[in-house]
């Protein structure tokens, strides 16, 4: 007979970790944080001790905690994320907040997310801005399939979903602003082989020697659908600001500037389509 407190104990000290320990007993048992601890003493059937058991030991062999529960959390989102997309990151809300600044209440702009993954860009500034139109591109049909579902469950109406590379399916349509969180890491980067990113798919991550292959591509192609005026936005590396502003000014973008996470690292460049 296993009580909470000790399954809890035990999974955090094998794991190092008492946050995955806990976000994983909250699942095996799905029941709210604030659960864990009112009930510490009650005593857990055989069968959730075995689930939990196995949930600890696939976290010890590496797997994601996000992969293992099949949710993320992500701005106000709880969103579902499966091995076909890349799990959502806090830093990336840096981006949603340098959009929504870009995006006022009451009008109804048109907004692209160009690789949209599991849909945490698309679906939080849907969320935030009811009237705007957004459009969420992706190259994978099997991370659509999420995003799509994440945007029923969360009932977010305004985010329309279509499959392409980048820019192409967009043909005709013009926005006013244009936000990518891409894939960005150097291709022979060693922590590609290391940790949560083993398990994340290599096409939302990797993009050429110098990480830049994708950006070079937004870069060129967004001016051609972004109305005059309008905004380009997207995350790259710490080290990737300054090469990232120099691709938006050559490209003739307009007011270019880098902003820092909560670590103060570069974490997204964005410039302006000339009038
Ligand atoms: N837009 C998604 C996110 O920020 C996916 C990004 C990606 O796959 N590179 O989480």
């Amino acid at each position: 007979m296993t009580e909470v407190r000790h399954a809890l104990g035990d999974a955090a000290r094998r794991l190092g970790d008492r946050v995955d320990a806990e976000v994983l007993l909250q699942h095996v048992l799905r029941r709210p944080p604030s659960w864990l601890i009112a009930h510490a003493d009650d005593v857990m059937s055989l069968a959730d001790e075995q689930a939990f058991v196995e949930l600890v030991r696939r976290r010890l062999a590496g797997e994601p905690v996000a992969y293992i529960t099949g949710r993320r959390g992500f701005w106000s989102l709880e969103l579902e994320v499966t091995p076909a997309t890349l799990i959502p990151r806090p830093e990336t809300e840096l981006l949603v907040e340098l959009a929504l600044a870009r995006l006022p209440e009451d009008r109804a702009a048109g907004v692209v997310d160009l690789g949209t993954g599991s849909g945490a860009i698309a679906l939080a500034i849907g969320t935030e801005r009811p009237h705007a139109r957004v459009l969420a591109v992706d190259a994978s049909a099997a991370a659509l399939e999420v995003a799509r579902r994440n945007a029923r469950r969360l009932c977010i109406p305004n985010v329309r979903f279509v499959e392409g590379d980048w820019l192409a399916p967009l043909a005709g349509e013009r926005f006013d602003l244009v936000v990518s969180n891409p894939p960005y890491i150097e291709a022979d980067d060693p922590h590609l082989g290391q940790g949560d990113l083993r398990f994340e798919p290599a096409s939302a991550l990797a993009s050429g020697a110098d990480g830049l292959d994708d950006i070079r591509r937004i870069v060129a192609d967004a001016r051609e659908v972004l109305l005059p005026g309008g905004w380009l936005l997207f995350e790259h590396g710490w080290n990737q600001g300054e090469a990232c502003r120099a691709l938006l000014q050559a490209a003739g973008y307009r007011e270019v500037f880098t902003a820092q996470d909560l670590e103060q690292r570069d974490r997204v460049s964005g410039g302006r389509r000339p009038d």
